[in-house]
């Protein structure tokens, strides 16, 4: 393509017919159970709370929710299973349990997915296309890994943990599990997961999903709530694990929790990644790139390229093809197979990304969105840009986790990486050049667990993930994720 093509070239104007994907796959239930030693009970105080969808704030479901006595039955029941069951079983059997589990998970993928763009409001094609599969993939992997972990780490002797106490976030529920359960289970821990208080609904499915494959009871147990539940799992003297993935706040919260105790820790936390453009990279392509990188899943993604930062000579071809592919971004019904950006999560999320961004703009940078009808019903944000933003701004230094992109610009290699590395976080980064070199030089000085070449949000089970800095530590994915469930 030209770099000369008018920009306001009109095309022929064909408009998508709806296209929404049928809700008649899920069986929503009208309430739902804790999963505790393979059945669904009702907590013991009886507590619930209501799950909503965030795209029309129609009620999906009424959950339990699980206080300490319940978490406390959790994981009696994890516990039982390790001792007299899972722990005891060869890592050939425990992969049979796994490989059954993804099978289940592939032969329901489209309900699945189905029932996660209804509770999170993620557009169907990236819970069909990104999560669902991606989960799959994670229990493919660490099945093949179950018999083998002798072979992961030569010449010792690698045991399981226990119980593993598990807190995840809403922004991909049912992967997020799959992140924990997976490696969990293949090095032979039981666990006790507590998903996000607004996306509860494919965790409880998941539960379902062990029981079609037989897994012995008390395996996995899910507790559904809020902060408190998550708490309550933390500070259980009788877990041996803690893995969080969510915010730096908690984060810190629970490394406090379980300092001092003999508890293993791992935290995932925030992110505010760089995504680098030099001037000889493909423009069409790192546009891509750039929609991809901070627009995909509505900006809720903890390795998001939030900072965008250009080289001066071609920032403004960059930013006029941006603004470009930005103006065709189709926002709205995420059940919609032709929708590129869903509902924001949940009001509270969108009430954040509304301040953020109105610091910016108060603060003296320039916000531009695309002309969008927003629905009237549910929680809805335009796809922003901010440019003219310096280092100092809150939106260059804080996480948004929205559809918010803020643009700086360089001059040198040497400045681009300067400012990549000057945030408290260090989960991800982008490198967009032509010359391999260069794409060298800068990944080699980034301080970021994940860099992607001349791509962005790239995720593999067999690829390990996690932060420097600020962003937490311990990696899941890959060999290295098998680490942090073994002694
Ligand atoms: P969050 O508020 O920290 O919540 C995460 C989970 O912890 C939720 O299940 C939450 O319950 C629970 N929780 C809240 N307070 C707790 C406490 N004191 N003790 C134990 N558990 C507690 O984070 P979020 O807003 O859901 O998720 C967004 C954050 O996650 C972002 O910062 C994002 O960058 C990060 N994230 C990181 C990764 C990664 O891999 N590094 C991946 C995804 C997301 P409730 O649902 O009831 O609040
Ligand atoms: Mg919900």
């Amino acid at each position: 393509m030209g770099g000369t093509a008018p920009l306001d070239r009109t095309s022929p104007v064909f408009d998508y017919a709806p296209a929404p994907e049928s809700r008649s796959v899920v069986d929503l239930r009208s309430s739902y159970g804790l999963f505790i030693d393979g059945q669904f009970v009702e907590p013991v105080a009886g507590g619930s709370f209501k799950t909503i969808s965030p795209a029309t704030e129609e009620v999906l479901a009424e959950v339990a929710e699980a206080d300490e006595a319940d978490v406390d039955l959790a994981v009696r029941a994890a516990r039982r299973a390790y001792t007299r069951t899972w722990s005891r079983m060869s890592g050939r059997e425990r992969g049979k349990y796994l490989f059954r589990i993804a099978r289940i998970l592939q032969e329901r993928s489209r309900e699945l997915a189905v029932l996660e763009t209804l509770d999170n409001g993620k557009p169907i094609r990236e819970s069909r296309d990104v999560d669902v599969p991606l989960a799959a993939a994670h229990f493919f992997y660490y099945a093949g890994w179950a018999d083998k972990l002798r072979y992961a780490f030569p010449g010792r002797d690698p045991r399981p943990l226990g119980v593993a106490g598990q807190v995840i976030p809403w922004n991909f529920p049912l992967l997020m599990l799959a992140w924990k359960i997976a490696p969990a289970l293949a090095c032979g821990n039981t666990v006790v997961l507590k998903p996000a208080e607004t996306t509860p609904l494919s965790a409880l499915l998941f539960a379902e999903i062990c029981r079609q494959a037989d897994l012995p009871p008390g395996v996995v147990n899910i507790v559904t709530g809020a902060g408190d539940t998550g708490r309550a799992v933390v500070a259980h003297p009788d877990v041996d694990k803690v893995a969080f993935t969510g915010s730096t706040d908690v984060g810190r919260q629970i490394a406090r929790a379980v300092a001092g105790t003999e508890k293993r820790l791992t935290l995932e936390l925030g992110g505010k990644a760089a995504n680098i453009v030099f001037d000889d990279a493909p423009v069409d392509q790192a546009v891509e790139g750039i929609v991809d990188g901070i627009f995909f899943n509505q900006g809720h993604v903890c390795c998001a390229g939030s900072r965008l930062l250009v080289q001066e000579s071609v920032a403004d071809e960059v930013l006029e093809r941006l603004k470009r592919r930005m103006s065709t971004l189709r926002v709205g019904d995420p059940m919609d197979k032709n929708t590129d950006v869903g509902a924001i999560n949940s009001a509270e999320q969108l009430a954040k990304i509304r301040e953020l961004s109105d610091i910016g703009e108060q603060e003296g940078a320039d916000r531009w969105s695309p002309p969008c009808d927003l629905p009237s019903q549910g929680f809805w944000f335009p796809p922003t840009v901010f440019t003219g933003v310096s280092q100092a701004h809150r939106i260059a230094r804080e996480e948004i986790f929205g559809p918010v992109l803020s643009v700086l610009t360089f001059r040198t290699p040497a400045e681009a990486v300067e400012k990549a590395n000057n945030t408290p976080y260090g989960l991800s980064a982008g490198v967009w050049s032509d010359k391999g070199s260069r794409i060298l030089w800068t990944a080699d000085r980034l301080r970021a667990g994940v860099v992607w070449a001349n791509t962005f949000n790239k995720l593999d089970p067999t690829s390990p993930f996690g932060g420097y800095k600020e962003s937490g530590y311990g990696r899941e994915g890959g060999r290295h994720g098998l680490e942090g469930y073994l002694r």
